[in-house]
């Protein structure tokens, strides 16, 4: 058992309190790590060492701010399998996919932002002949970052790398089911040479550790990625006290299919859109609408390839579906499962618990479902399950699958698959989603703007997106 830390003015420290939370592994159900139970002392700790390095990092150049990103990711590089090990560990998933995804990703966060920020660039205007107007980008001050459990790594360095590049000091909190690669990453952030209190990680829950860093005075900004419940509770506090505000939150995303695909491609991309990271990523899509003349081939072949997907110990290579990531999230999918049966669905597969043997019996295990014959309206196609369950359903027309697609309040991600090009802009044109993956997905080009419509949130990360939230502008205008 080892206990992780907090990381506040580039030391390494327990809670103020002295409390630790229990860490789980999801492959096995056990107790392997404690984390710093954190309250308002220790947020308050943390905003005053941002505050205290604040006026030195916000005027560093943005040259030696980009020297000591590189060196962060470089250090992810070298400390690729240790991290990739920690992140399936805490999260349950494959670590072949945290070795493909998540990692390669955190590196390339760092390395993204630290490119980036050398080439940000500000407006001038030439209004009329004698006057010229210039907007100064300047660092905010202290800003929050919290982020979620499904991609640990990936998502928390998404925030932190832009918001220490342009100039910020944040203080951050992973989620309390996943702390351990943030943990690591405060080790490789003092080994990089991060200046002290730049980066401060408070380790501890949403309602306590969270929501003092969305409420304190001192956090002139908050952003945030998870749940929508969350994201209404943040804003809540934080649009009061006229925060700056970036919500990625949840989503429900439509897979449209027509009967022109690529059909081999579609297959194989939407068994991945569907059950990678055994569905726990907020751009799966989840209602799948599939054209009638294609509906019933369609069906066959994708529960077939449905029941190839290994169940297994994450650590193996041949493992397609790990562990989902608590056992309350583990309760709640189960009961998503039943519910969909309450509500008129047939399992076409799937649908039970897998009982894996050995350490692993006590682990959380799903097999990966496939429902069809649900409405639309019901709860199990509108609300956000997030976890390896799809429901199928046919569509008639150009117009109904629209109509399907929009038919949910959230507005994250989307997926077309067609050969026609006019049909494919059309569609993606009238989808209400901040993101239209057409003929692929999950191709992430991360200067584009990310983010959802609806209750998916507000605001956009990427590049210079994401530079822009944090700063804050400024025009002067001068008569020559
Ligand atoms: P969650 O909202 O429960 O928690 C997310 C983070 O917020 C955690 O660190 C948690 O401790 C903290 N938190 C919770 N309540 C808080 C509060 N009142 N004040 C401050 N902080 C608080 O979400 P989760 O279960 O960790 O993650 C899954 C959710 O995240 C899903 O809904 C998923 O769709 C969403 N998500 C969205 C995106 C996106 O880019 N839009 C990406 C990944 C995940």
């Amino acid at each position: 058992m080892f206990i992780l830390s907090n990381y506040i003015g580039g030391r390494l420290q327990p809670s103020l309190s002295n409390q630790f939370l229990d860490n789980y592994n999801p492959a096995t159900g056990s107790v392997y790590s404690k984390i710093p139970d954190s309250d308002e002392q220790d947020v308050e700790a943390a905003v005053q060492a941002a505050q205290a390095a604040f006026p030195s990092w916000s005027t560093t150049t943005a040259a030696t701010r980009s020297r000591i990103l590189l060196k962060i990711a470089a250090l992810i590089n070298q400390n690729f399998d240790k991290l990739a090990e920690a992140e399936s560990t805490d999260s349950g998933k494959p670590l072949s996919l945290a070795k493909r995804m998540d990692i390669p990703r955190a590196h390339d966060n760092f390395e993204f932002f630290g490119t980036a920020v050398q080439q940000f660039a500000s407006e001038s205007h030439h209004s009329k002949s004698s006057f010229i107007n210039y907007t100064l980008r300047n660092p905010i001050g202290v800003v929050g970052c919290i982020s979620p459990w499904n991609l640990p790594l990936y998502l928390f360095t998404w925030k932190i790398a832009p918001a220490i590049a342009a100039g910020n000091c944040v203080v951050a909190k992973p989620s309390e089911i996943t702390p351990y690669t943030a943990h690591l990453l405060s080790e490789i952030c003092i080994e990089a040479g991060l200046p002290e209190g730049v980066l401060n990680i408070v380790h501890g829950t949403g309602p306590k550790a969270g929501a003092a860093i969305v409420k304190h005075p001192g956090v002139k900004a908050v952003s945030f990625t998870g749940s929508t419940r969350a994201g209404k509770e943040i804003a809540s506090v934080a649009a009061p006290m006229f925060k700056k505000l970036s919500l990625e939150l949840g989503g429900k995303n439509p897979v449209v299919i027509f009967s022109d695909c690529d059909y081999e491609q579609m297959l194989a991309t939407t068994i991945r859109s569907s059950f990678t990271n055994q569905g726990q990523i907020c751009l799966c899509g989840s209602r799948i609408y599939v054209e009638r003349s294609l509906y019933e081939k369609f069906k066959t072949d994708f529960v077939a390839k449905t029941k190839q997907l290994k169940v297994g110990d994450p650590k193996h290579a041949d493992t397609n579906i790990g562990a989902v990531v608590s056992e309350p999230h583990f309760n709640k999918i189960m009961s998503y499962i039943k519910l969909a049966q309450e509500e008129g669905g047939t399992i076409l597969c799937g649908g039970k618990a897998v009982k894996l043997d050995g350490e692993l019996s006590g682990g959380w295990y799903i097999e990966p479902t496939v429902i069809e014959g649900l409405s639309p309206e019901c709860r199990t196609n509108q609300e956000e399950i997030f976890g390896p369950v799809v429901s199928i359903q046919p569509f008639d027309t150009e117009t109904e699958a629209v109509s399907l697609a929009n038919n949910n309040e959230y507005g994250l991600a989307s997926v077309i698959w067609t050969q026609h090009l006019s049909r494919a802009h059309r569609v993606a044109e009238q989808i209400e989603s901040g993101i239209v993956w057409i003929n692929c997905w999950l191709e992430r080009d991360l200067r584009t703007p990310f983010g959802g419509v609806k209750s998916s949130g507000v605001g956009r990360e990427g590049v210079f997106e994401a530079l822009r939230f944090f700063k804050e502008p400024k025009n002067i205008c001068i008569q020559l």
